[in-house]
């Protein structure tokens, strides 16, 4: 694999998303039982893990000593205020947390969270000095009528404020007939999708002094792990179901480090 670029894109990161898994006793197990692979080993790669909101405060008081940081899966808009249900990028930060996620596919489709709406989330966030990580992805009938690169370029140049730099945002490419169907695409169109998105970064947004990681994320294993990191322009992994295991998600990490 060749990095290029030193600084923010020398070390892999794996993100677990947990979705909207997992009560507190067993989670808190599954935890421990990851904790403890982690403090016999140096770790290669940064781990960061975004439970349900629920289990924040849980594992905000047994992360520290870990080497693994802690995100949130989504965030408001807006910094406060009358919006019952919702929780502030600040009630984030606030329990810790360095990293949040933003447009999943599963929010832009079943919550419809449009482009415009993502960029608010990201901005406040970075306000908050949380780090966005910033997803985009094309769906299947997208990808099979050539227009992935479109949708993709799209969601690009309207997800990303003026906020954005290399140290707080990480872009998540997700094809959307990716996640949870334990399909992936191959090599070459991960590369290529990459390399188009670092493109589009580069040569439209310009604002980046350095280039923002870009992890891929989609039906990600421990088989798949590792040649999928060996690809060009593929910065890190976000994993979702793989992660609620974590002997699976160990081997994920073993396969970054
Ligand atoms: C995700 O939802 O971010 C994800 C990558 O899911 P999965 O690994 O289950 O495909």
């Amino acid at each position: 694999m060749t990095k290029k670029n030193k600084n923010i894109r020398e070390y892999p990161i794996v993100i677990a998303n947990l979705k909207m898994n997992g009560l507190l006793r067993e989670s808190m197990q599954n935890f421990k039982q990851l904790r403890s692979k982690i403090n016999d080993s140096l770790l290669g790669c940064e781990i960061v893990m975004c439970p349900p909101y629920t289990l924040l405060r849980d594992f905000a008081e047994k992360v520290p000593g870990t080497g693994i940081k802690l995100g949130a899966q989504n965030c408001h808009d807006k910094a406060d205020g009358a919006y019952t249900g919702s929780i502030s990028a600040r009630m984030i930060k606030d329990m810790t947390c360095e990293y949040v996620i933003v447009g999943h596919s599963e929010r832009r489709t079943t919550r419809n969270e449009g482009s415009e709406l993502i960029c608010k989330k990201a901005e406040i966030a970075h306000t908050e000095k949380l780090n966005t990580i910033i997803c985009i992805g094309e769906t299947l009938y997208e990808r099979e009528n050539d227009l992935a690169k479109i949708v993709v370029r799209e969601q690009v140049l309207h997800s990303i404020p003026k906020t954005s730099k290399a140290e707080n945002t990480i872009i998540a490419y997700e094809p959307v007939w990716a996640i949870g169907t334990g399909k992936t695409p191959t090599l070459e169109q991960i590369e290529e999708m990459h390399k188009y998105i670092s493109y589009v970064i580069k040569e439209e947004i310009k604002q980046f002094e350095n280039e923002p990681r870009i992890v891929y994320g989609g039906s990600i294993n421990s088989s798949n792990a590792k040649s999928i990191l060996s690809a060009e322009h593929v910065d890190g992994l976000l994993v979702g179901k793989s992660s609620l295991d974590p002997d699976e998600f160990w081997k994920i990490i073993e396969a970054a480090g």
